[in-house]
């Protein structure tokens, strides 16, 4: 992956030139906040969204935006009409996202869900430009691909994901042999204490129930199934290239830790902080500097104790899931996160149980023969694929039926 060491130049002068894709999201929202609160520092290119019309033309019209994207293309008309007289651009469709995120911008903020941030994530990458990566199923569905595009544009990530975003700032990559392992720590999710037995009636109102974080509906279903630490060890190996068995997955319930990197002097570096997006999206705005960011500070006295344990692989088989799928590589990963969307779109829309979640990855993986992906069209295709292939096994349990093969160990 493109170092972003090698990108630690001084600021350009003026303000940054800032895009925004998924703008209306929990990310894109914590984002704008920051940019508001620093109106000198930056300079709002383009805001996207998925349907939010009326949200995404109230943020244009606030930052001042240049341009505004709507993906849904039959939300054209009302978006043009909720943006008269402004002299914003105005564009929907998936294609004019995409165009969105090319330049002139000196920093993409790709906080779009799921892997439909691929394709303007790619356009943005193809510019050469720094993008500020909140969007890791871009990484789990196209790792190899995407670090091959970076390198071959010279474009700079950086990670927003706040896990690491952690590591990159306690990482000391000039020493690569140094570093023993990551550690990646895990909430545990608002079901950590949960029951095995009482898993398969959890609700999608008990699944994002977030103890710590307030996110989206789709990441906040991963982190009750802990799949979304399983695409962050995915995440992360790409990103700081280090294989699987040298990240280590580690609940600690407080999420004050947000992760470590172990050195071979026996040295753990640990960045710490109140679970606020604001913290590392802050990080990744200003770096190479750092910024103000209003979020609580942490007080030690209040916080008395840092607990940790270790994941269980029986009432989260998602973690063994992913595990397999890094280390198999190929179209794996591609499809693990393809089957995940599908199944926990399928979840939140109540037509399958909680444990269908994983049982739904698990029997798609099995599904599909595992291939090399050697071009974007072979990730899309594979993609593609795993949708169709996990709808089929979502439509099998929404009718009764039930697993081909016992999801959890
Ligand atoms: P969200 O659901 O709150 O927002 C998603 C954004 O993407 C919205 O603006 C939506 O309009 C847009 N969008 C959705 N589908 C789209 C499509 N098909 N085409 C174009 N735009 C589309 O999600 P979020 O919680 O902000 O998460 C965004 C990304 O950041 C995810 O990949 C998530 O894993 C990652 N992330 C989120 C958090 C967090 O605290 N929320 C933390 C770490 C990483
Ligand atoms: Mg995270």
């Amino acid at each position: 992956m493109a170092s972003a060491a090698s990108h630690r130049d001084g600021p350009s002068d003026g303000p940054k030139k800032l895009t925004i894709l998924g703008s209306t999201g929990s990310i894109g929202c914590s984002t704008l906040d920051l940019v508001q609160r620093n109106p000198e520092a930056f300079q709002v290119e383009a805001v996207t969204a998925g349907t939010r019309v009326k949200e995404l033309a109230a943020q244009a019209r606030e930052v001042g935006a240049k341009c505004a994207v709507i993906a849904d293309e039959t939300l054209y008309g009302d978006l043009k009409e909720a943006l008269s007289g402004t002299g914003i651009d105005v564009a929907a469709g998936h294609a004019a996202v995409a165009e969105a995120a090319a330049p002139p911008a000196d920093m993409v903020m790709a906080a779009i869900v799921g892997a439909a941030g691929l394709p303007p994530t790619l356009a943005a990458v193809r510019q050469g430009t720094t993008i500020l990566l909140a969007n890791k199923e871009t990484l789990v569905c196209a790792g190899d691909f995407m670090s091959a595009e970076l390198s071959a544009h010279g474009a700079t990530l950086l990670p927003v994901d706040s896990e690491h975003n952690a590591i990159f700032q306690v990482l000391e990559d000039s020493q690569p042999d140094a570093i023993e392992k990551i550690i990646l720590t895990a909430s545990g999710g608002p079901l950590r204490t949960r029951e095995l037995h009482e898993m398969r009636d959890v609700t999608p109102a008990q699944a994002v129930a977030h103890p710590n974080w307030d996110m989206g509906a789709k990441i906040s279903v991963d982190s009750a199934t802990m799949m979304n630490k399983g695409l962050e060890l995915i995440e992360a190996h790409y990103l700081f290239d280090m294989p699987s068995e040298q990240i280590d997955i580690l609940v600690h319930p407080q999420s004050v830790i947000h992760s470590m990197v172990a050195y071979v002097d026996g040295s753990v570096l640990a960045q710490l902080g109140s679970p606020d997006m604001r913290t590392p999206i802050a990080y990744s705005l200003a770096w190479p500097q750092r910024m103000k960011a209003p979020v609580e500070r942490l007080d030690f006295a209040k916080v008395r104790e840092l607990t940790f344990e270790d994941p269980d692989p029986k009432r989260f088989p998602a973690l063994r899931l992913t595990r397999t799928a890094l280390e198999d590589g190929g179209s794996a990963p591609t499809i693990l996160n393809a089957a995940n969307e599908i199944a926990v779109d399928a979840f939140l829309n109540k037509r399958i149980r909680f444990t269908e979640i994983a049982e739904t990855v698990e029997e798609t993986l099995q599904s599909i023969e595992p291939r090399q992906l050697d071009s974007l069209d072979a990730v899309f295709e594979t993609d593609r694929l795993a949708r169709e292939v996990s709808t089929g096994v979502v439509a099998r349990f929404e009718s009764g039926g039930t697993a081909k093969k016992v999801g959890v160990a």
